[in-house]
């Protein structure tokens, strides 16, 4: 059996390797380690392998980092997403609270800002939505369409009067929207 290399298991084995490598002669590091110039001579055909054991794990521990951050990135973004898309839902909740609250008290231009609001609100949460995933697409334009058939429903009815009793203007925001706003049919 083969005497172990004792530089391979030299404390100093690295700052050896660099030395050897570097040119240092076998005498200098002798001197600087306290090794024999032959036991130098047997490790040299080590160095080698020793490097690419050196540069694997410098290379798993670079992908262990790469991964963790990764996966840290990922959990922001998702929290992040998740913020605000509860925020998102909240306001959606609040606001159609109050248009439902305004609209059993026939209040209705506190019923048209609350859905000037949502959709404000809406915009504003899809651009910052869009902008956390780094999506390239302009930011969406959210309409009235986003509401469910039984709030365009109401809505319609709603505008509908508001136009008929002339009480109240209806926001521009509304005005644009792709809903048949029906010319008031005062019979
Ligand atoms: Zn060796």
């Amino acid at each position: 059996m083969p005497k172990p290399c004792s530089i391979c298991h030299h404390p100093n084995v690295a700052k050896i390797n660099a030395a050897i490598i570097n040119g240092t002669s076998y005498r200098d590091i002798s001197g600087r380690y306290g090794t024999s110039k032959s036991a130098l001579e047997r490790h040299r055909p080590h160095i080698a392998k020793a490097l690419a054991k050196a540069q694997k794990a410098v290379a798993k521990r670079d992908q262990a980092i790469a991964e963790k951050q990764e996966t840290a990135t990922a959990i922001q973004e998702a929290v992040q997403a998740g913020t605000l898309l509860e925020r998102l839902f909240q306001v959606h909740r609040d606001t159609r609270e109050i248009f439902k609250e305004a609209r059993g008290a026939k209040d209705h231009t506190t019923a048209l800002r609350a859905i000037a609001r949502m959709e404000k609100q809406l915009e504003l949460e899809a651009r910052l939505l869009g902008e956390l995933k780094d999506t390239t697409p302009p930011a969406p334009t959210i309409d009235l369409s986003q509401l469910s058939d039984e709030d365009l429903g109401h809505l319609e009815i709603v505008i509908e009067r508001a136009t008929i009793r002339g009480r109240s203007e209806v926001p521009p925001a509304a005005a644009d929207q792709p809903i048949a706003l029906e010319e008031a049919k005062v019979t």
